[in-house]
């Protein structure tokens, strides 16, 4: 009962879409959605051949005609095509084709498969007399007038002709005019087509031919239906014929020995080589060539036997977003992924796709539950085109980004001028090995021997749950990891203790709060006694200061407010590191490019123009915005600008980047020696 019901509904939605496609020339589907259908229901019917009715769908070619154009029979139906859609399935039509006709191999031809839609062109003594469209297969609607307006159309064959000739092709409209033509029509207000295909349909069924004169249509003919007076042996020598006497035949098509020649031909559309085409295709025809061996295979009520069209997998589908989560980068950032019922998608399964950041998914305004088309253009991780709207039921819901980490619970910011959402817990385990290794790194805590491999190994473990932990940690705890002996061991708990010493603003650099740069972190310091000073000052306090902003300062206090980021804080204190407290013992940070003047031109590959110019001022020098007799140095990326040519007129000394990175390596080494 179920499948019945199941059946009828599929027919029922199919003709719904044929009528949209065929005579309304407006699908409210994609082809692959459509095709799907059609797939479920040829299947059902194949499992059930008592269930098949001869008004079903798979029974029947095309559409309804429209009773404003006179009707045309056609002699020889004007058939729709079987399709494959993957090399198996090619290969299958093949072993039927060999079967039925006892051969070891058959040579085919392979055409492209341009998406317009199909047309039968009649001559009589050499005369083009009339047009039709394939309409239902038996009939088609006269639309003579209308193609006479197409240039590339002949309206008298060349050459010797046959007396009745009647030739198929397929209209389209060229990319570049569909493109044109529904720019202009959304200019107007009016619907745009959802397809070349649709277009060329629904200029070629205008009543008024001068509309359809003015779309740049254009014809490509593919094979002969009737000819009175010449007879034809193969496919391939009626496409010669067909260009011999003036028609635009599309010069894609190949002659291929067997089915294998055929697949290799297949393999070299490539999505790239498609796009470059001019005119759309929705796939390739592998055509039989041997018009004998085409007669003895027949054709169905809906399609020869001897033809099938090999469709290219999607490259977009339709599917519904299932949810929206959120992950945490090593960085804090988080990021929305949709979470799609699977849908297969240029020949793999898709159930994700990224959503970037709240402004894509708002800008698109993409829904919990909503339908959408996805994409994956090139090989990149697929993507969400566009929502459909008209497919809501009312009863989707807006995403909001969590107030919390999904991965440590702290709280999540967005600061001003941002478009991510960011977690502030410092003991995040998502960004544990980021932090850690920031906290490590020279210009913070400068704990040497303690490298990336290193610290995933100990959050691996479970060793190091925050910068912390770093002090807890024991002489057995480092001998138990990879690579790890007694010597390194040693060093490494050195070097860990003696940063417990290092001037506080080492310290608040190494906590990696945003916008806090060593820097930032050295005018803090500058201001506080301590750590807890800094801590418990106030919004408008911090902004009071000169260089600290509205937005530093937020961040700040967003930080410190976070009661996870205080216990990390509160045990770093305990296990002794210097948070203020300490008599700084001397420790003067050595300024070796104090009063040195700089000036950076072009883009630099390892820094951004603010690290760069925020490492050098660490140093003590001053960054010139342009080159003078005082400059020092200039320091040269790539594509510079004038300032380069400055320099070399006053003979300033230009360094490259790589001779920047050495000698900053150098002067900060300088720097740290007499620390
Ligand atoms: P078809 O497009 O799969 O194949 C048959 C047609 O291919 C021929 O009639 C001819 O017009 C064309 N063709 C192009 N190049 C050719 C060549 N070199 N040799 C022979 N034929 C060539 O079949 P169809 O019955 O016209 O239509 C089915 C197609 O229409 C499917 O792709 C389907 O997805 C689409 N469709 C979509 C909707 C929708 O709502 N989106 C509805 C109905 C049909």
């Amino acid at each position: 009962m179920e499948l019945r019901q199941r059946i009828e509904e599929l027919r029922r939605v199919i003709e719904h879409h044929n009528y949209c496609y065929y005579v309304l020339d407006a699908p409210e589907i994609t082809d692959a959605e459509y095709d799907a259908l059609m797939r479920e229901l040829q299947s059902l019917e194949e499992a059930h051949p008592e269930l098949i009715t001869p008004d079903s769908p798979t029974q029947r070619v095309g559409g309804e005609l429209l009773a404003a154009f006179a009707t045309v029979e056609h002699p020889v139906p004007l058939l729709s095509l079987a399709n494959a859609f993957t090399e198996e399935e090619l290969l299958h039509f093949d072993r039927r084709v060999r079967d039925l006709a006892g051969a070891e191999k058959v040579e085919y031809v392979l055409e492209l498969k341009i998406d317009g839609l199909a047309v039968a062109l009649t001559y009589e003594g050499g005369t083009f007399v009339r047009g039709a469209t394939r309409g239902d297969g038996y009939r088609g609607e006269d639309i003579t007038a209308n193609l006479k307006t197409i240039r590339s159309l002949p309206l008298h064959l060349r050459g010797e002709y046959p007396r009745v000739l009647e030739v198929r092709g397929e209209v389209f409209m060229p990319i570049e005019a569909y493109r044109s033509l529904n720019a202009a029509r959304e200019e107007r207000g009016e619907e745009p087509f959802a397809n070349p295909r649709n277009a060329a349909a629904g200029s070629v069924r205008q009543l008024e031919p001068r509309i359809a004169a003015s779309r740049s249509l254009d014809i490509f003919v593919y094979g002969i239906g009737i000819s009175r007076g010449r007879e034809f042996h193969t496919h391939s020598e009626a496409l010669a014929y067909l260009q011999g006497a003036g028609f635009k035949v599309n010069r894609h098509y190949v002659l291929c020995q067997d089915i294998g020649e055929v697949l290799a031909a297949v393999r070299q559309w490539d999505p790239q080589r498609r796009r470059d085409l001019p005119y759309g295709i929705d796939g390739l025809v592998v055509k039989v060539n041997s018009l004998a061996l085409q007669e003895r295979l027949g054709t169905t009520a809906k399609s020869p036997r001897w033809a099938i069209a090999y469709k290219f997998p999607a490259e977009q589908m339709v599917t519904t977003v299932k949810d929206i989560i959120v992950s945490v980068g090593r960085t804090g950032v988080l990021t929305p992924t949709a979470v799609l019922e699977p849908v297969r998608l240029a020949g793999s399964t898709v159930g994700r796709a990224g959503l970037h950041n709240l402004d894509y998914i708002r800008e698109k305004d993409i829904r919990l539950g909503d339908q959408v088309i996805v994409q994956k253009a090139g090989d990149v991780i697929p993507e969400v085109v566009a929502v459909l709207p008209e497919r809501r039921t009312g009863k989707e819901r807006e995403f909001e980004m969590p107030g919390r980490c999904p991965a440590c619970g702290a709280e999540v910011v967005r600061l001003p001028g941002e478009a991510a959402y960011r977690c502030t817990g410092l003991a995040c385990p998502a960004q544990l090995q980021e932090s850690l290794f920031h906290f490590a790194s020279r210009d913070a805590m400068a704990i040497d021997g303690l490298g990336p491999s290193l610290i995933k190994q100990l959050v691996k473990r479970g060793l190091v749950k925050s910068p912390a932990d770093l002090y807890r940690l024991t002489r057995d705890d480092l001998l138990g990891l990879e690579r790890m002996g007694e010597k390194s061991a040693a060093n490494l708990l050195t070097a860990i203790e003696a940063s417990k010493d290092k001037p506080w603003d080492r310290l608040l650099f190494g906590l990696g709060i945003r916008f806090v740069g060593s820097r930032v972190a050295r005018i803090l310091a500058d201001h506080f006694p301590n750590l807890q000073a800094l801590m418990a000052a106030g919004e408008e306090e911090l902004k009071a200061i000169p260089e600290i902003g509205p937005k530093v300062a937020a961040s700040i206090r967003r930080f410190f407010a976070e009661p996870q980021n205080q216990l990390v804080i509160k045990g770093l204190e305990e296990a002794g590191v210097n948070s203020g407290g300490k008599e700084e013992q001397g420790e003067t940070r050595s300024q070796p490019l104090a009063g040195k003047a700089f000036v950076l031109t072009g883009t630099l590959a390892g820094f951004t123009r603010s690290e760069a110019k925020e490492l050098l001022e660490g140093l003590g020098a001053q960054v010139q915005g342009s080159v003078s007799a005082k400059t020092d140095y200039v320091v040269v990326g790539a594509n510079p600008g004038s300032k380069l040519d400055k320099a070399r007129e006053l003979g300033i000394p230009v360094l490259t980047e790589e001779e920047f990175e050495v000698m900053l390596a150098e002067w900060q080494s300088f720097g740290t020696s007499r620390l």
